[in-house]
């Protein structure tokens, strides 16, 4: 197919790695921010045609991942109160919360839907004027636009029967804790590329500057993210720290201005509590006041409770680029995809599901 073929040319990819391989002199640790760009690296062996001094560091940047149990519990809890229509991107239906998922609900008898946009959850809301329409509102600042259309939408429609659980996050804040981090080897860092055409990487420029990292927005394609871990680690081997764009066919550095006002239009900054991370200031969106009546959170007074996880789960330090999910004693066993302990094996944009579904051999197929 034209304009995804091109990237995943066999031979340019040798060529890429031969080129690195020329350029390293040194060990360096690069971060893929995105579980996309992860589940490409993965996918196509990127990292196995690296040199083995440059390590690939797999990033946080997985909104299903890194949604808090507290969110899941608070979502089953709404979703199972009679007249409630809970409307959700399949990737959270299976996410386990501390007793239940939102499957386990649907199975119980809630009504639960899964949808491709929260404008689709605003029509069930029209065509439902007797029931209440909630949506889970998952992802990070590439989605949060639509789900900014919708309360927009919503708003203008006059429903009363409409509401939502936001969870957005934002990319730049988890940079910055990851940096942050007294055990942060990261030196480079590859950002999404989905995210910065929203954004732009405006925002990213201090971030390189103050902790002296070199930041490339880069691609999902094979191609893509070669070109994007050449570019940082040319910037790494020369002692620069700049912001640079590899995704230049998408992303430009002030983003898409039309999503970025809808985003501010809708939302605020708050903080918020990363699964396996924990709070991360400033880093996560609400409603503001003005269109609070649209807060499923405070319009059904559920209560949660903090959680821990299950103590086998170390999605925390896979979240956190600490470690592989090879390094999990359950991987592949107590842990599958088709029973998942974390949120990083239910994702399709999760760690352990991408080394689950490409990496992982059974032992009996040895
Ligand atoms: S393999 Fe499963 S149990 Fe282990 S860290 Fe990943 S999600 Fe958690």
């Amino acid at each position: 197919m034209k304009y995804v073929s091109e990237y995943r040319d066999r031979e340019s990819a040798l060529e890429y790695a031969e080129l690195i391989n020329q350029l390293v002199t040194c060990e360096w640790n690069i971060m893929e921010v995105c579980g996309g760009q992860t589940h490409s690296i993965v996918k196509y062996g990127i990292d196995q045609l690296l040199p083995a001094s440059v390590t690939l560091i797999h990033g946080p940047g997985c909104p299903v991942c890194v949604t808090p149990v507290e969110f899941i519990d608070q979502a089953a809890a709404i979703a199972g109160i009679e007249n409630v229509i809970f409307c959700s991107f399949g990737d959270m239906l299976r996410v386990p919360g501390s007793t239940t998922d939102l499957l386990g609900v649907k199975a119980a008898g809630g009504d639960v839907r899964m949808v491709y946009s929260p404008v689709d959850a605003v029509q069930i809301a029209v065509g439902n004027p007797d029931r209440e329409v909630v949506f889970f509102a998952v992802g990070f600042e590439t989605t949060a636009p639509v789900t900014a259309a919708a309360v927009l939408q919503a708003e203008h429609l006059g429903l009363e029967n409409f509401s939502m659980l936001v969870s957005h996050v934002l990319v730049p804040p988890a940079i910055e804790a990851v940096l942050s981090s007294e055990e942060c080897a990261v030196q480079g860092f590859l950002a999404a590329g989905h995210v910065c055409a929203i954004m732009g990487y405006k925002e990213y420029e201090p971030i390189a500057a103050k902790y002296g990292v070199p930041i490339v927005v880069t691609g999902f394609e094979p191609l893509d993210i070669f070109e994007g871990i050449y570019m940082c680690l040319k910037q790494l081997e020369q002692g620069r720290a700049d912001v640079e764009n590899q995704y230049l066919r998408v992303v430009s550095r002030e983003g898409n201005q039309v999503s970025v006002e809808l985003i501010k239009s809708v939302f605020k900054v708050t903080d918020r509590k990363w699964r396996g991370i924990g709070k991360i200031s400033d880093s996560g969106l609400m409603l503001k006041e003005k269109y609070s009546r649209f807060d499923a959170g405070k319009k059904f007074k559920v209560s949660t409770h903090e959680v821990e996880e299950p103590e086998i789960c170390i999605s925390g330090e896979v979240l956190r680029g600490n470690k592989k999910p090879g390094e999990c004693a359950a991987f592949g066993k107590e842990c599958t995809p088709e029973h998942p302990l974390g949120a990083p094996m239910v994702s399709s944009e999760g760690a352990c599901a991408a080394y689950y579904r490409y990496r992982y051999v059974r032992k009996d197929d040895e």
